[in-house]
């Protein structure tokens, strides 16, 4: 029995179908979705981009792309060839009249149209303008847009107001692809799936939560663009700040888009401002064999940060007194993603010589190996006596599903499907993101008042040192990244 959720006939428009991110992501992802069944027979994806190129060369892209970044399934040519035939391009100018009425000609009003916004943000004003006078966008299109969304609060405002100008909030999907990893449901599906977890998700139960992504690559390729943003722009106030927001939110009355939106506003809206004192900035160093931050950068003078770490807390009932510690930076030793809610200590051992710490530690991993374990404390096997040792009970999905994991979607490609079936709970609400914006704008605006110098940290550490001490203050650790 397949498990596919069918979806209806759609047009998918690609605004900037020919760059990096359609070939890499996007392109490859349908390829999939297309392969598992879900893409009709009479849908089709309209690349739309600068480049002159006609449908068969559009198709060639592709198929090159496909090959290159698509894995295993690129093999199948013959399911590649009738996808490629689906596909379909107009060379278009965001910023001019030119191919705008070919467009027109392409996109049927009656089947569900999306028009995704792989361009740069500048360009997203335009886009939702000429689609509505040159007729082609109705009131049930949706349309897709890609982040970075803003660079602080005043231009991620003008944004949503430029958007709004055109398309009602229902037909406004921003992407923020950590929330479309299985894990991230699973998480949900966790607490509000179990009797088990949810009454102990307080500060009487959690003694304190860590979330860490790490990337073990610098910022070659995108070095300008990053250079102007930094870590707390780049990841903290969309990635990290949206994976705290499902791990702290009150259960919302449904799973339903705006019922889970709301408490997650409700998360942002708590966060309690930080003093400098809980933020280490870091800035990867050069190693024995790779350059410096400031040198892939070109700017020797750069006091932007490729890391940071923080400790947060959330002003409400639920979780007072307990730290949200958060940290996310390049070069790093090992690429992870992870959120571990770390339990208190017993308050009492009955086991006589256990002098461990032993704790119950929920750890959720979105990559590698994405899944979920939860480490308990039990004997150690054998005739030792009470001898007491921690294991991890794994739910990594990989091994619980055995051979259907293949056919669980990327992030991605479940994000794109959600947009045809019209669903937005993972999708971030525009009074989300400039909420989110409120909080790290002061924060940014500090350092950047203060000529605040990033903390040097070698490449291939776990950070500078400062990031350690700032739960050993605490008498906490960090977990490992591995
Ligand atoms: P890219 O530079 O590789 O591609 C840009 C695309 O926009 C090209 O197809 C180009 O033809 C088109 N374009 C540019 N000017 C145009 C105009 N005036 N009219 C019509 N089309 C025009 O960029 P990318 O890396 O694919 O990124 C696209 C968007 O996605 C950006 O906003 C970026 O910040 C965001 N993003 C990219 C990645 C990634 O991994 N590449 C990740 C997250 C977000």
């Amino acid at each position: 029995v397949s498990r596919v959720i069918p979806v209806e006939t759609f047009d998918l428009v690609i605004f900037g179908g020919t760059g990096d991110l359609a070939r890499r992501k996007i392109l490859p992802g349908l390829f999939r979705r297309f392969l598992a069944g879900q893409m009709p027979e009479s849908s089709r994806i309209i690349g739309a981009a600068r480049s002159e190129l006609d449908a068969d060369g559009y198709r060639k892209m592709i198929a090159d792309a496909v090959a290159e970044f698509g894995g295993e399934e690129s093999s199948n040519t013959k399911a590649l060839q009738t996808f490629l035939e689906r596909l379909d391009y107009v060379a278009i100018d965001a910023k001019g009249d030119g191919g705008w009425a070919d467009l027109a000609k392409l996109v049927r009003p009656d089947v569900i149209q999306a028009f995704y916004f792989s361009v740069a943000p500048s360009l997203f004003g335009d886009l939702a303008e000429r689609l509505h006078t040159n007729g082609i966008a109705t009131e049930h299109s949706r349309i897709v847009v890609e982040k970075p969304f803003g660079r602080d609060l005043a231009s991620a405002h003008a944004l949503n107001a430029t958007l709004a100008e055109h398309f009602d909030e229902k037909q406004i999907y921003r992407i923020d692809h950590y929330l479309g990893k299985e894990t991230v449901q699973n998480l949900m599906a966790i607490r509000f799936g179990n009797v088990l977890f949810e009454p102990l998700w307080n500060n009487h139960y959690v003694d304190h939560i860590q979330i860490t992504v790490s990337e073990t690559v610098g910022v070659t390729g995108r070095g300008a663009y990053y250079d102007r943003s930094g870590a707390m722009r780049d990841m903290v106030q969309n990635h990290l700040m949206q994976l705290l927001c499902l791990i702290a939110m009150e259960p919302p009355g449904e799973f339903e888009a705006d019922a889970v939106r709301d408490e997650k506003l409700k998360v942002i809206r708590a966060l309690q401002p930080i003093d400098n004192h809980h933020i280490v900035r870091g800035q990867y160093d050069a190693g024995p064999d790779s350059q410096s931050y400031r040198e892939d950068v070109e700017n020797p003078r750069s006091f932007t940060e490729s890391f940071i770490a923080m400790r947060c807390h959330i002003a409400n009932w639920r979780w007072a007194g307990v730290p949200f510690y958060l940290r996310t930076g390049k070069k790093m030793k090992a690429r992870s993603s992870e959120i571990a809610v770390v339990f208190k200590d017993l308050g009492h051992t009955i086991f006589e010589g256990d002098e461990a710490r032993h704790r119950n530690i929920l750890s959720i991993r979105l990559q590698p190996n994405e899944g979920i374990d939860l480490q308990v404390t039990i004997k150690e096997p054998g005739p030792g006596g009470m001898r007491l040792i921690d294991v991890p009970l794994d739910m990594t999905f990989a091994d619980a599903l055995g051979d259907d994991a293949e056919e669980v979607p990327d992030a991605y490609e479940r994000l794109i499907m959600d947009v045809i079936r019209g669903n937005q709970t993972l999708f971030m609400r525009g009074d989300e993101v400039e909420a989110a914006w409120r909080w790290t704008d002061p924060l940014i605006e500090g350092w950047e008042a203060r000529n605040d110098v990033p903390k040097l940290y070698e490449p291939g550490s776990a950070g500078p040192e400062d990031a350690m001490m700032l739960l050993h203050r605490d008498g906490r650790k960090w977990r490992d990244i591995k």
